[in-house]
C-alpha cells in the first residue's frame, strides 16, 4: 500500500489545498493530512477546529485520514510509516522555500522523497493569509474556501 502525507498548517483549510488532497488520493492509495501544531505560530484556528473542518472538507475522500502533528515532519512522515511528502506548488516564488525544504529533509531523512503537485491555476492565488484577510472585513470567501469552512470563519471575525 502505497501513502503519502500532505502536511500544512491549514489555518484554514482553502480550494487549494483541498485541490491537492483530492489529486493525491488519486495517486496514492492513502493520503494523510498532517495537521501542523506550531507553538511558534498563533493560528485563528486551535488544531482541533482545524482537524475537524478538515475532516469535513474531506468527507466524500475515502482514503484521507487526517492527524495532527508537532515537531519534524519527517518523524510524523516514519511514524505514519511512509517515505513519501506531497507539497503544492503554486508559483515560482514559492520553490526556493520548498526546494531549501526538501532538500533539507533528504539530509536528516535520506529514505524520504518529496514530491510536488503544481497548483490548479484557478488557486495559484489562493493562501489562507489572503483568506483571513479578505474574511475578517466580511468579504464573501466561497470562491476560496470549502463551504463547511464559511461559517466557521463569520464566526471567528464576527461577520455576516
Ligand atoms: P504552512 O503555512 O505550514 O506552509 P500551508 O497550509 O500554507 O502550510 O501549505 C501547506 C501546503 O499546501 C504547502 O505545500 C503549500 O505549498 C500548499 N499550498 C498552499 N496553498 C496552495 C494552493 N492555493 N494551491 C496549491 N497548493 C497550496
Amino acid at each position: 500500500m502505497k501513502r503519502a502525507i500532505y502536511a500544512g498548517s491549514f489555518d484554514p483549510v482553502t480550494l487549494g489545498h483541498l485541490d491537492i488532497i483530492q489529486r493525491s488520493a488519486a495517486i496514492f492509495d492513502e493520503i494523510i493530512v498532517g495537521v501542523l501544531v506550531n507553538s511558534a505560530k498563533s493560528p485563528l484556528f486551535s488544531v482541533e477546529e482545524r482537524v475537524n473542518m478538515l475532516e469535513e472538507a474531506t468527507k466524500t475522500i475515502p482514503n484521507c485520514r487526517v492527524i495532527s502533528f508537532s515537531g519534524l515532519l519527517v518523524d510524523f512522515a516514519k511514524e505514519m510509516d511512509t517515505n513519501v511528502i506531497v507539497r503544492g506548488l503554486r508559483a515560482v516564488t514559492d520553490f526556493e522555500y520548498e526546494l531549501q525544504i526538501a532538500q533539507s529533509n533528504r539530509i536528516v531523512a535520506p529514505e524520504v522523497d518529496t514530491i510536488f503537485l503544481t497548483t490548479n491555476i484557478e488557486y495559484s492565488y489562493l493562501s489562507s493569509s489572503t483568506v483571513k484577510e479578505y474574511a475578517q472585513y466580511g468579504a464573501d470567501v466561497t470562491s476560496f474556501v470549502p463551504e463547511n469552512v464559511i461559517p466557521l470563519l463569520k464566526a471567528k471575525f464576527n461577520t455576516k
